[in-house]
């Protein structure tokens, strides 16, 4: 069967310009992969000139009769080939040089048999590969572009703040204490010397447990792929807050889980919504407590309690991730971890948002029932985190100098949050709703419907700004709409100082796209 199409128009080119397409259902070469063929066949013979608009992928579909799915995989294809570039909210467009294929110097050029045969990978990859939504292809690829950026959007320490020498040191010992003893493989829950240390540290934290019930894994990211693995099959269902963390809706999403979004209040996920949900044969609902990423929310103390009953009665499980654990910038207690109100709470932690990233080292702390199903799992995924980094970070743990580093960065993240406070109220004032981070580094500004978070992320770049639009936090439907702000990776100046262009740029937006919406009265939530 031969589905033609034509006299489609778009933008600035017509496609009876291209002339038909033809798409030949039962061959063996994939639908995505015959319009990638016959849209980059018009682009170099130059039947599609640079700039000409493609037709948006629905309307595309629909007139090809086949899904949007293989239309939208058809244009990613053109894009990583260089032949077209997309913009989120504009569209996509024929690139303006064609696309060039690098080769070394002196490199052979690779053999490509002719004739058929060879192996058609994109018809290999699987469904799960997928998990990276265009949106935030695109955001990545817009960050990584070069010039100078105050980046309010990067989740990491700045180089000042990462205590190299101090990791030096310990390394440095463990090496010339234990030598190749440190060189092997890792014993499947961890180094017990870790263990003790995690457990003592989380038992500082309100979460009272011991070494044997601590499993060290490759960083928190690792303890949710195995959470998510050793609990949900294929197609099975996850709660997940609306508006959450994009790693996790990507690792939740990999593993085959189908994320139901939970509506939240201001005291944390809301209760009623969950009630609806308790039948829904979810296995777990995934939650930050302490500083919710990306909208820094604490969930209240009341809550707290509420979500643990709530458990109890649905059968629900319930993931802490307390990634933030030990940055309380304003030196406040957080109210007591989920984990410390009920035992069958999993709380997952990790040393990357208060230490080093590179460690790649976090830690679970679950009921006994999980224990012998995480290790065997999370060992064959890995075969162990790195031996000599457990020995390291012990190390480290032990001298005393994490309390040593939290000294430091603690009073400095809360200088540079102050700053980009500062920076922000300069010029925003109050006609938006800011939350400041108090138990890690995320703030977060709510935004009206008038102003899409993309689109502000787009226009703060152009004034060089980098924000975390909540695009990519995304769940489901429900999502609050904002942009979340990190205060971690630049020092105070530059914070004060995108902060500044920041509420500059948010109120003439607010101002061209809604007088009332400029005048809304001061909320700091
Ligand atoms: N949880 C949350 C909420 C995060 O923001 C991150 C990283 N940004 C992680 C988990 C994973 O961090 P890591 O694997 O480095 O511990």
């Amino acid at each position: 069967m031969v589905l033609a199409f034509e006299s489609v128009l778009f933008g600035v080119c017509q496609m009876d310009q291209i002339g038909p397409i033809d798409l030949a259902l039962g061959s063996h070469t994939p639908i995505y992969q015959q319009l990638f063929d016959a849209i980059a066949g018009r682009i170099e013979n130059g039947a599609l000139a640079p700039g000409a608009r493609l037709p948006p992928t629905r309307r595309l579909a629909v007139r090809l009769g086949t899904h949007r799915n293989t239309v939208v995989r058809a244009y990613r294809a053109l894009e990583d080939a260089g032949f077209v570039v997309s913009t989120v909210g504009r569209g996509t467009f024929v690139e303006s040089a064609p696309p060039q294929k690098p080769r070394l110097p002196g490199a052979p050029a690779l053999r490509r048999e002719s004739g058929p045969g060879g192996v058609a990978w994109a018809g290999l990859f699987s469904e799960v590969s997928e998990v990276e939504s265009e949106q935030r292809r695109h955001f990545i690829k817009l960050t990584r572009a070069g010039g100078d950026r105050i980046d309010l959007a990067r989740h990491q320490p700045s180089a000042d703040l990462l205590p190299a020498e101090l990791f030096q040191r310990c390394l440095d010992h463990v090496l010339r204490s234990l030598g190749p003893r440190t060189l092997g493989y890792a014993p499947r829950a961890g180094v017990p010397r870790l263990r003790e240390c995690i457990a003592e540290d989380l038992t500082r934290l309100g979460v009272s447990t011991c070494a044997q019930d601590v499993q060290v894994t490759s960083g928190s990211q690792q303890a949710l792929d195995v959470l998510v693995r050793m609990l949900v099959d294929p197609g099975e269902h996850v709660l997940v807050d609306a508006t959450t963390y994009a790693g996790a809706i990507g690792v939740f999403r990999a593993a085959g889980a189908r994320l139901i979004p939970v509506a939240t209040d201001e005291e944390g996920p809301s209760l009623s919504a969950l009630e609806r949900l308790s039948r829904s044969g979810a296995k777990f609902f995934y939650l930050m407590p302490n500083c919710h990423n990306p909208t820094g929310r604490v969930i209240s103390t009341r809550r707290r309690q509420q979500l643990v009953a709530w458990s109890r009665r649905s059968g629900i499980a319930l993931i802490e991730d307390d990634y933030t654990s030990d940055l309380n910038l304003d030196e406040v207690e957080p109210p007591p971890p989920l984990r410390a109100l009920d035992g069958d709470v999993i709380y997952v932690g990790t040393y990357s948002k208060k230490l080093i990233p590179a460690l790649r080292l976090g830690y679970v702390v679950g009921p006994a029932a999980i224990h012998e199903r995480f290790e065997a799992l999370k060992h064959s995924m890995d075969l162990g985190s790195s031996l000599l980094l457990q020995y390291g970070l012990a190390e480290f743990l032990e001298r005393g100098y994490l309390r040593a580093h939290l000294k430091r960065i603690v009073p400095e993240y809360r200088r540079r949050r102050d700053a980009l406070a500062a920076g922000l109220a300069a010029t925003l004032g109050n006609a938006l709703p800011v939350r400041l981070s108090s138990h890690g580094v995320v703030s977060w500004i709510e935004l009206p419907d008038a102003l899409p978070p993309d689109r502000v992320f787009e226009r703060a770049l152009e004034r060089g700004v980098l924000v975390g639009p909540s695009n990519l936090n995304r769940s489901g439907d429900l999502s609050e709409q904002g942009i979340r702000l990190t205060c971690c990776a630049e020092p105070a100046a530059r914070l004060r100082e995108g902060g500044q262009r920041l509420g500059t740029l948010l109120l003439e937006l607010l101002e061209s796209e809604s007088g009332e919406q400029a005048a809304r009265p001061l909320e700091v939530i």
